[in-house]
């Protein structure tokens, strides 16, 4: 109670922000994982790795919009990718002239991506890449994994969730490879797909384990049915996405988040043969609709980012930046005996309150939730922006400085968290 009421007491008009807000949207919120009790701050600029809210503090960004953010605030040269698009017009209602260069430019990183279209959203890619899968196969039954996250209509922690698209899901468990590749084997030619994160990112930032992904990929292929990677989140962790780095080609990948330069942006796309059933000058293809789905904005700025800013060194050098900053973390943290684990690739990494290092979602129901507040509001004070439940992720703008400051603030105070 004393915290809460320390919170209100800093943070007056963002309290005032909710409050209107929760007279119009339900919660005061439109994005579900932004809601935290009491009320969550409102931030009203940013910029670089920097953010400020509605009371003047200021905060460094390790949340980066939940990966999204990749670039920071107003990279200059996407600034100027998006100024110049809205000074040539707005949306023209055709196909525009960077659209191609666009897919190209992404085709180059992701090469299993021979023929890709844009969407609004990962959460649209992804239910469109379980249409094609069913399409393409004729199949009906969709294998997803107990606490994997694709989209908010397609999420599954343990309980139901009735928002969800309606497909005939057959439920597996990550990273438990006899179960799962039995699993597959019984549901066998009545299988047309399974999706996967090769790392969970929402589900905790938990790594697929290498000879997990494998066996999916062969039982998937043994199985006449299609492997689907979500890879919105976990492109980032190398030049061409976790797959290159597992040496995994999957029939099809979903993309979004930072792709789009920081605008609403989507990506599905895989085998030419597959992904020609969206051909709409072929009969009896599938249709794939979108008002935004190449709005001028998300093309400009994506490409921009993609050539011009995220070079092959800068997606390793930020990688080698978070796996440098996961593990002095996890050194400060357990050289001070707190139960408190940082799992992750890369530049992206979770906080977990719990002492050993979680392989499947299930192990998340040992931590401890209210370490994980605590950890949240206490780097909060700090100057430090993450997600409430424990979620990093770098963007480029990130230095040395700022991981400095933030290993620097953990271990300042682990001993109250080991306490
Ligand atoms: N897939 C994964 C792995 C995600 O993490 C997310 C978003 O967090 C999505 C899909 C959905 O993307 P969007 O929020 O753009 O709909």
């Amino acid at each position: 109670a004393d915290a809460v009421e320390a919170y209100s007491a800093a943070n007056p008009e963002s309290q005032a922000l909710h409050e209107r807000a929760s007279q119009v949207m339900p919660g005061g919120n439109t994005r579900t994982v932004l809601y935290y009790t009491p009320f969550p701050l409102t931030m009203v600029s940013g910029s670089g790795c920097r953010l400020e809210d509605a009371d003047g503090h200021t905060y460094v960004d390790f949340l980066g919009e939940f990966t999204a953010g990749l670039y920071g605030h107003s990279d200059p040269l996407i600034a100027e990718a998006i100024a110049k698009a809205v000074a040539n017009g707005v949306n023209l209602g055709s196909h525009g002239p960077q659209e191609a260069a666009f897919a190209e430019a992404i085709k180059d990183r992701f090469p299993s991506m021979e023929l890709l279209r844009f969407t609004n959203s990962g959460t649209e890619a992804n239910m469109l890449a379980l249409a094609l899968a069913k399409h393409a196969t004729g199949r009906g039954k969709v294998m997803v994994f107990e606490g994997a996250y694709h989209g908010g209509t397609l999420t599954f922690p343990a309980s139901e969730v009735p928002v969800n698209v309606p497909h005939e899901y057959v439920f597996s468990r990550f990273n438990e490879i006899e179960a799962t590749r039995q699993a597959i084997r019984e549901t066998g030619s009545d299988l047309a797909c399974v999706i996967v994160e090769p790392m969970m990112g929402s589900g905790g930032c938990i790594p697929g384990d290498p000879a997990f992904l494998q066996m999916l990929r062969e039982e998937t292929e043994a199985a006449g049915a299609l492997l689907v990677f979500d890879e919105v989140m976990t492109s980032r962790l190398s030049p061409g996405g976790l797959q290159s780095e597992l040496g995994i080609r999957p029939d099809l990948t979903t993309l979004g988040k930072y792709i789009g330069g920081g605008m609403s942006f989507g990506a599905f796309g895989g085998r030419a043969e597959v992904m020609s059933n969206f051909d709409p000058s072929k009969t009896g293809s599938l249709p794939h609709a979108g008002t935004f789905n190449n709005n001028v904005l998300t093309m400009a700025a994506g490409l921009a980012g993609l050539t011009k800013r995220l070079t092959p060194a800068a997606v390793h050098d930020l990688n080698a930046r978070g796996d440098s900053l996961r593990r002095r973390i996890n050194a400060v943290l357990a050289g001070a005996g707190a139960g408190i684990i940082v799992t992750g690739i890369g530049s992206l990494m979770n906080i977990h309150p719990m002492r050993t290092e979680p392989k499947r979602p299930a192990d998340l129901a040992g931590a401890d939730q209210r370490m994980r507040d605590l950890i949240f509001f206490d780097l909060l004070e700090d100057g430090f922006y993450t997600a409430r439940r424990g979620l990093l992720a770098l963007s480029l703008p990130i230095g040395d400085a700022e991981c400095d400051a933030l290993v620097a603030a953990v271990a300042r105070r682990a001993p109250r968290w080991a306490a």
